[in-house]
């Protein structure tokens, strides 16, 4: 047997939520075949383990069946988004997707998850991302910083208000590049965040 490594895998953003249909689950442990490990991870991945030299032939065949193929580890996760119960456009669908294929996947120095909510009762629990987007009336609002893990958990803070649909993706991109560019070694986002200061951030966003 080859050497294996592993893949995420996420259903599209849709109204519904993570909702994966029987044919992409058959069709991960076909491809995946009987010994592979396939692990749910809590940012609504699916991490398989695919053989290497197999590597692109699973990828376009499970894109095939709709669903969406990004890298492991250290990586923008998919957007964690919520389940749009407001309608597609009331919640914003469209303007998730495109946030979605604008930070999806690109390599980082430690794994980024970016949150989006639909209205303000932020049932995805946006505030303990990274980077949390929640949908006000006609605009969006962000929040950087939120940290769910270990005795110093926190909730993210407010970095933007009354963000347009238009200015949405960039934004959050330029955070996203700024991020990559200038975090020493494997610093968090969080702690990126402090020593740089939001004021920072907010000029470079601007
Ligand atoms: S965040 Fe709002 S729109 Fe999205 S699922 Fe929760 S209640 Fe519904």
């Amino acid at each position: 047997m080859g050497e294996k490594m592993k893949i995420a895998v996420a259903p599209a953003i849709q109204v519904g939520g993570s909702l994966f249909t029987p044919e992409q689950l058959s069709r991960i442990g076909f491809l995946a075949g009987p010994d592979a490990q396939i692990e749910m991870t809590s940012f609504k991945q699916l991490y398989v383990e695919v053989e290497t030299g197999r590597l692109d032939e699973v990828k376009e065949e499970l894109r095939k069946v709709g669903l969406e193929v990004y890298p492991a580890g250290f990586a923008t996760k998919s957007l964690i988004a919520c389940h749009f119960c407001r309608g597609a456009e009331d919640a914003g669908l469209e303007a998730a997707k495109k946030l979605n294929r604008a930070i999806a996947g690109i390599e980082t120095p430690t794994p980024l998850k970016v949150g989006y909510a639909g209205c303000g009762l932020g049932t995805s629990e946006p505030l303990l991302k990274d980077i949390g987007v929640v949908k006000t009336r006609d605009t969006f609002n962000i929040y950087i910083g939120g940290e769910p893990k270990g005795l110093k958990a926190s909730v993210a803070t407010l970095f933007l208000e009354g963000v347009s649909e238009e200015q949405l993706a960039p934004v959050v991109s330029k955070l996203i590049a700024y991020y990559k560019e200038n975090a020493k070694g494997k610093e968090k986002f969080k702690k990126f965040m402090e020593r740089v200061t939001i004021e920072q951030l907010k000029a470079i966003v601007a």
